[in-house]
């Protein structure tokens, strides 16, 4: 399983930009707005596009990062952990390319969202205290069709499975407002607060779950799993996206393949964070060759 990869250069490109305005979306998540001079090369694919944020290390105000071309993951390596800016995978929630904008929902996760500031990973402390004008660099698509949009139905998909976590939203957004009219979506959406549930706009015919967690159940508590477990699912040829904690997705793809016989190239499949690692863990693993793959 993916979890999160190095993208090729090209056809994406750097671009610098800075704050501009934030806003609390729930009590667990941030909408980030973002400008820069160059932005009109920005292109989305729109859906669950995904791109590379450069942050500052907490000492730094801006990122320390180095665009050396195509070497630029090698030179980024090389460089001091300590002192490199810290590269993290997010999803372009919507890009407005007439006033040169693009946001990013940031997901505030650690023990207490209302003290966000101080715990959860760099990613998620960075954004809880993001101010106008906070800068950095970014590794964005210049064309829209480019390698970081995964969620591609075939031809002949009758209906769309789609489960997430408040990590997911972002994507999930994406996608319902990309979907065509008519189109069936059967949408299962985990989420740590009530609050936290969002409009999201869809011509889709799309039936929206909301999972809230329980904060006293276990982390072992499945509340997608269950949820998909009791549902009752459509008739015809589905294809099923699924994205959030990497032990859900598996758990999930599993019961799709397995239990529901859902033809296993039609199910995307990515781990968008894994209890107890970094991204910085996870990646180490993917270049050691050491990720575990759920090939089931
Ligand atoms: C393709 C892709 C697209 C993504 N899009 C988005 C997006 O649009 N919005 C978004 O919020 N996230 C998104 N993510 C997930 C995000 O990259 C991870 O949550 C990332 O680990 C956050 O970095 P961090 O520095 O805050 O935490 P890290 O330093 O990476 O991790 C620190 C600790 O926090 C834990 N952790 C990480 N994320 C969470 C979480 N959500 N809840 C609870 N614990 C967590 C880790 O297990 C680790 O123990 C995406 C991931 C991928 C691969």
């Amino acid at each position: 399983m993916t979890a999160t990869v190095a993208p090729a250069t090209a056809p994406y490109r750097f671009f610098e930009v800075h704050v501009v305005r934030s806003r609390r979306l729930g009590p667990s998540m941030v909408r980030i707005t973002f400008g820069g001079e160059r932005l009109t090369e920005l292109v989305s694919g729109g859906r669950d596009q995904r791109f590379k944020l450069f942050l500052p290390q907490p000492h730094q105000d801006r990122p320390v990062f180095h665009d050396t071309g195509d070497g630029w993951y090698t030179a980024w390596r090389a460089q001091d952990p300590a002192e490199r800016a810290v590269m993290r995978s997010y999803t372009l929630r919507e890009q407005r390319p007439a006033s040169g904008e693009f946001d990013v929902d940031f997901a505030l996760h650690g023990a207490d969202p209302e003290a966000a500031v101080l715990s959860g990973g760099p990613a998620s402390r960075w954004a809880a205290r993001a101010r106008p004008g906070d800068r950095l660099t970014v590794l964005a698509p210049a064309v829209e069709d480019n390698g970081g949009v995964d969620f591609r139905p075939p031809a002949g998909t009758d209906w769309i499975l789609i489960t997430g976590d408040e990590t997911a939203l972002p994507a999930i957004g994406g996608i319902l407002a990309w979907l065509s009219p008519g189109t069936r979506a059967e949408v299962w959406i985990e989420v740590g607060h009530e609050d936290d549930r969002q409009q999201l706009p869809t011509f889709a015919d799309a039936e929206i779950t909301w999972l809230v967690r329980d904060p006293a159940a276990t982390a072992d508590h499945e509340p997608v799993l269950d949820a998909l477990r009791a549902a009752d699912l459509p008739e015809g040829t589905p294809y099923a996206w699924i994205a959030g904690e990497s032990g859900t997705v598996k758990a999930v793809r599993r019961h799709l393949v397995r239990e529901r016989g859902f033809d296993r190239r039609a199910v995307k499949f990515t781990g968008y964070w894994r209890r107890g690692a970094t991204e910085e863990e996870l990646l180490a693993e993917l270049t050691a060759g050491t990720a575990t793959n759920d090939k089931d």
